[in-house]
């Protein structure tokens, strides 16, 4: 049902980064609406365990943010399940359209809607995608029990995907187009562990192989020397990172080529004064739990100051180029 809604703070996204934003902001008495987007959660909710969240030994990603959004609603926070299709930075209060038409409108703006997997871009990727190929090995590795899969990637992602992957598959093949992996030394130990997986290093897939129905191998070049090969595989995974979820922002924030979304050094502000940007969207570097849930705590903070009339500086959208206020 269509809904207009006014909230002090407007939180779009529900990962780490929107539900920290939450928690502060209805605790500063701010009465926060989060909109909660497709993916309720975020990230972590495909996920598996998570040992890096200080405070649990392991805990499983999906426990871990239906943790959190128990807090975000026991703090006051009003919830709503919607898909934001259209913002407009330059009103005031700023507004964002739900896909009904739902019309929200904020005093503030915190920006939390995270990454979403990146795609090899090969046309037979797109065919076989929800066919054999996924990016979701914890969404998708039960249909691979007895079978045979292949990860592409080299970095936490692609080794903890494949790990998981043998709860299932009789044997996992990692692709990595280099000869050597990003994912940290705790994972590579596991990694070379783990009889059921099988490196192929310098490699990339150049093309998904199908019966026009399902996946049934791909071709591999070798980066070295070009030479291609077939590997027999059932599915394929793909874990090759994500890109920051801004498209919706473009054109209305400063951003770098990659999409990302620009924020003043050791601030969350934007080239918007009043719209604050946290977690995945705005951090190429670090994109862990931890850090986006700081980010979203120092978003809400900032976004309590900017309504109390001390506007934490904006950052430029050009260099030289007044901001926005
Ligand atoms: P990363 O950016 O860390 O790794 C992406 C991997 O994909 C790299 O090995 C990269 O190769 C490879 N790659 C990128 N593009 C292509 C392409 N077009 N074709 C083939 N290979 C490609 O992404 P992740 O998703 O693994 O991790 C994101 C962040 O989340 C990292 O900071 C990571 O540490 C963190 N993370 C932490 C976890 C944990 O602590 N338990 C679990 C999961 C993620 P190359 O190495 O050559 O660049």
């Amino acid at each position: 049902m269509r809904v207009d809604r006014h909230s002090k703070v407007l939180i779009i996204g529900s990962g780490p980064a929107g539900y920290t934003a939450a928690i502060y902001a209805a605790r500063a008495a701010l009465e926060p609406l989060l909109i909660e987007g497709l993916q309720p959660g975020g990230q972590l909710t495909i996920t598996t365990d998570v040992e890096n969240w200080p405070g649990d030994v392991s805990v499983m990603g999906p426990d871990l943010m239906a943790r959190m959004r128990a807090q975000v609603a026991h703090v006051g926070t009003q919830v709503v399940s919607d898909t934001i299709v259209e913002v407009d930075l330059t009103a005031k209060p700023f507004v964002a359209v739900g896909d009904d038409g739902s019309r929200y409108t904020g005093d503030a703006v915190v920006i939390a809607t995270g990454a979403s997997a990146r795609w090899l871009g090969l046309d037979t990727e797109t065919r076989y995608r929800g066919a054999g190929v996924s990016a979701c090995a914890t969404c998708d590795g039960f249909f691979y029990r007895g079978r045979t899969v292949a990860v592409v990637g080299g970095g936490n992602t692609a080794v903890e995907e494949a790990l998981y992957l043998t709860n299932f598959a009789a044997k996992v093949y990692l692709i990595h187009r280099r000869g050597a992996l990003r994912a940290d030394r705790t994972n590579q130990a596991r990694l070379r562990a783990n009889p059921l997986i099988e490196p192929i290093w310098h490699a990339e897939v150049a093309e998904v192989l199908g019966d026009g129905r399902v996946v049934t191998g791909l071709k591999l070049r070798d980066r070295r020397d070009g030479r291609l090969r077939d590997l027999a595989a059932d599915g394929l995974f793909v874990a090759i990172g994500h890109d920051p979820a801004t498209g919706l922002f473009r054109r209305q924030l400063a951003m770098d080529d990659e999409g990302y979304i620009l924020v003043a050094p050791g601030s969350t502000a934007t080239s918007v004064a009043g719209v604050f940007a946290a977690g995945d969207v705005q951090d190429r570097q670090f994109r862990q739990a931890v850090t986006s849930a700081g980010m979203g705590c120092m978003a809400a903070l900032e976004a309590e100051r900017f309504l109390a009339g001390h506007t934490p500086h904006a950052i430029a959208a050009e260099p030289g180029a007044p901001v926005t206020t």
